[in-house]
């Protein structure tokens, strides 16, 4: 009997029912902007950014329209310039050179491991060209962070972390964000918390802070954020710093302040569903499995391994096999972008060397969400498909 899987990859949870409760609240207040406020009101938005500033440990928290929005905000926020280099990952998503295109500057490509980290070898070596490395935390893996800020910290570069898919991660203990100078997150669909767009920045310093909350659209009304710094600090910046409206309103974060309170116990249950898929592809011929540090506190919300050294056809083989079973697994190592897929020679706005070790490390990565709609049962299957598939094409039985 061949075993289909008849989820979705797609599919996530519904939006708490205390979070649908507020989101109508707002609604029937007719005040859904940030700073339409009701005598005394704090709002939604300010409580969120608070709540996210206590959760992460930072002294700011400032909620945005994207995860995109808060990293280019972050880009203008620690002083870079058009024309200005950044270096960042070559593995990554399109959000991510794209945010540093969107300033104007242009992206330094750094190379990526077995461990789907930056290769902080090629960043040591590339640490010169450029005053601001935009860190991505690409689905999930944590670099060694203490030899990542060693090498930054002695080259005088500032540091922005993407963590799209590190909210609620940690390395050593010390929340993913919190190791640079500043961390954004995402609150689109896809990512650990969910109001279709959104984003979030955190940062201790005064005046990047400053400078985003007025970048962010502020106008003068920055005192009703939720957290603010200083007066004086606005007085040295607001007449300089542009007005780059992309605030979140009252309506994203109400059903957002629900999802942040849960968001410790869905890490839990995404690494649950992780450990059961990789268990299940763990010693499959052909297949690595990607190991995870000690120092690292993962969120399993997608799962990667590698075929590495294997022939692009036969790699093209597994995914159709696997997708015609109901297991879709998306290629990052495809010539064109595809989907949420890229390559960082994909595009043509932003120079690039080859770079060989990482070039057969993207060639072999597949991927795959892991919704909590599916239950650990289902991510037993989606194990044995896998296996199943990648072991048939391993012994060339696929090749017919
Ligand atoms: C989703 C994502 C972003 C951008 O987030 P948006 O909210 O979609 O703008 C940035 N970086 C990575 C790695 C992402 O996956």
């Amino acid at each position: 009997m061949t075993e289909i899987f008849k989820g979705s990859f797609t599919q996530q949870e519904p939006i708490p029912e205390e979070g649908i409760a507020a989101a109508l609240d707002v609604m029937r207040s007719g005040r859904l902007h940030r700073y339409n406020l009701g005598p005394d009101e704090v709002g939604e938005t300010a409580l969120l950014e608070r709540e996210f500033a206590a959760y992460t440990g930072a002294r700011y928290a400032l909620a945005v329209a994207s995860g995109g929005y808060a990293l280019a905000c972050a880009l203008r926020a620690v002083g870079v310039r058009a024309g200005d280099r950044v270096l960042t990952n070559a593995f990554t998503l399109a959000p991510v050179p794209g945010a540093i295109a969107s300033v104007g500057a242009v992206p330094v490509f750094v190379g990526v491991n077995e461990a789907l980290t930056i290769d902080l070898d090629d960043l040591e070596a590339k640490a010169e060209h450029a005053n601001v490395l935009m860190l991505s935390h690409m689905r999930g893996h944590l670099c060694d962070m203490e030899r990542l800020m060693a090498i930054c910290d002695a080259a005088g570069i500032t540091v922005i972390e993407d963590c799209a898919h590190t909210m609620g991660a940690a390395w050593k203990g010390r929340a993913s964000g919190r190791w640079g100078k500043v961390g954004c997150y995402s609150t689109q669909t896809y990512k650990h918390m969910n109001s279709g767009e959104g984003g979030l920045l955190v940062t201790d310093d005064d005046e990047i802070a400053a400078r985003a909350t007025i970048l962010s659209g502020s106008y003068m009304l920055y005192g009703r954020n939720g957290t603010v710094p200083p007066e004086t600090v606005f007085e040295r910046v607001k007449y300089e710093t542009p007005n780059v409206s992309g605030r979140m309103d009252h309506l994203r974060a109400a059903i957002l302040r629900p999802q942040l309170a849960r968001l410790d116990a869905q890490c839990a249950a995404w690494n649950a569903r992780y450990q059961r898929v990789e268990a299940g592809l763990r010693g499959t011929p052909g297949l690595q499995v990607v190991e995870r540090p000690e120092a690292e506190t993962y969120v399993g919300s997608s799962i990667q391994f590698l075929l590495l050294d294997w022939e692009d056809g036969a790699i093209g083989e597994v995914i159709s096999r696997c997708l015609k079973r109901g297991v879709e697994l998306k290629w990052f190592g495809g010539a064109e972008p595809v989907g949420f897929t890229s390559r960082y020679d994909s595009w043509r706005y932003a120079p690039h060397e080859r770079m060989p070790a990482s070039d057969r490390v993207l060639r072999s990565i597949l991927d795959m969400r892991l919704p909590l709609t599916f239950s650990l049962e289902d991510c037993d299957l989606i194990a044995r498909i896998i296996r199943a598939e990648v072991g048939a094409v391993w012994q060339g039985e696929g090749a017919a």
